[in-house]
């Protein structure tokens, strides 16, 4: 059954593959031996969490093995629904920091847009599971009107924003013409220097990064691509290809991985990793400690074992593979390696740029902190 499907014309069209996306027990056991507690799993989160596995992603699994690093990414497990007292909805402070319905401005000069809430898989890491994944759950507040213009306008009127980074879920999500029309607004503004699209296509449907895209994008350079890879084995000839077509054509493409307990926190896969993305022209730019968001705490490994994962990688292969090391906090992204921790009774202290302070656990979660909105933040107190 799968090597036909593989074999048959829908399988190289984007399209085919999220209409024939993967939402049922039954159709998840066309490729792979669905363990019980997989299909317990399945029924049990279902209440509260989406699921959805393109079958591209689903060929990639280890049909027999439960620990395959896809599936563990994939399909829900129960430790989902369990309770952890430290997990929250947006440990990161994203809801804090939105001021449109889309837009999340963190630093002085750059800015994220949420521009969908949907993604072709579902991961079950998702540090914006309560946007994307959680079936009550949205960071787009009341506001769900479809135009873009509230928050073009908003970066239209303050010059110091001149980065503006395409996220969500997944950006790709839209349909390319409607993907464009955004971004041409963006580059008509003058002040935007830097286009980056944050995206995990290349990753969960390669085949999403099509001519017809790629053209379009580097119609509007410079525009870089970020995209996450989380273990070699996800490193396939599609995927090669997507990032090649990429870089080819002028757009450079970067790698954020997230450090995830079970799946990759072991140096000879790190190590693994990196090298090929690096032999592919993909930067390793960031490894994200798990944040301990809802639904999320059972892939958060401690901040000691990432950091002597790190140490193990330096000097072991070519130094620009290796990413920073970085804690996501309501401060901003605080580097963990390099890097200097001070250790405290509770855990570590870090300091961010702007002269701010946080107290962390062990595990990464905040125990104390500044506040979040501090003297010199570039805009005023009040969303709008
Ligand atoms: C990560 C992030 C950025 C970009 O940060 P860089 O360190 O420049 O990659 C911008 N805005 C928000 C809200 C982010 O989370
Ligand atoms: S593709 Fe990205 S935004 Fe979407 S579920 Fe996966 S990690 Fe979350």
């Amino acid at each position: 059954m799968t090597d036909d499907v593989q074999r048959s014309p829908g399988w190289s069209d984007w399209r085919w593959q999220i209409a024939n996306a993967i939402t049922t027990v039954e159709a998840l056991k066309d490729w792979i031996n669905v363990t019980p507690d997989e299909e317990k799993a399945i029924a049990a989160t279902s209440a509260r969490y989406r699921w959805r596995i393109t079958p591209y992603y689903a060929s990639i699994m280890d049909p027999v093995d439960p620990r395959c690093p896809v599936r563990l990414q994939a399909i829900p497990h129960l430790d989902e629904i369990r309770p952890n007292v430290y997990a929250e909805l947006d440990p990161v402070g994203d809801m804090h920091y939105r001021r449109t319905a889309r837009l999340i401005h963190k630093y002085p000069d750059r800015v994220a847009i949420l521009v969908s809430s949907t993604c072709p898989v579902y991961c079950r890491h998702c540090t914006r599971k309560y946007h994307t994944t959680d079936k009550t759950g949205t960071y787009y507040g009341e506001d769900r009107s479809s135009s873009f213009e509230p928050d073009l306008e908003y970066i239209r009127r303050r010059p110091q924003i001149r980065d503006v980074l395409l996220t969500g879920g997944d950006p790709l999500m839209l349909p390319t013409r409607r993907l464009e029309q955004l971004i041409e607004k963006l580059r008509d503004i003058p002040h935007i220097e830097l286009i980056r699209i944050g995206s995990r296509f290349p990753v969960l449907l390669p085949q999403r990064v099509d001519a017809e895209l790629v053209s379009m994008l580097a119609r509007y350079k410079p525009l870089y691509f970020i995209t996450h890879f989380n273990h070699s084995k996800e490193i396939t000839a599609e995927a090669v290809s997507a990032c090649h077509s990429l870089a080819d054509n002028g757009i450079p493409v970067l790698n954020q991985t997230v450090l995830l307990a079970g799946i990759n926190d072991q140096r000879d896969e790190l190590l693994m990793l990196f090298r090929q993305l690096g032999k592919h022209r993909v930067l390793p730019y960031y490894l994200y400690h798990c944040d301990d968001v809802n639904g999320v705490s059972h892939f958060v490994c401690t901040i000691a074992s990432g950091r002597q994962l790190m140490e193990g990688l330096w000097g072991h292969t070519t130094g620009f593979v290796l990413p920073r090391y970085i804690l996501t906090t309501h401060l901003g992204k605080l580097p963990l390696w390099p890097g200097q921790l001070t250790t405290t009774a509770d855990g570590y202290e870090l300091s961010s740029h702007t002269g701010g302070h946080i107290v962390v656990s062990e595990r990464g979660t905040r125990v104390a902190s500044s506040p979040m909105s501090w003297p010199g933040m570039p805009f005023e107190g009040t969303r709008g």
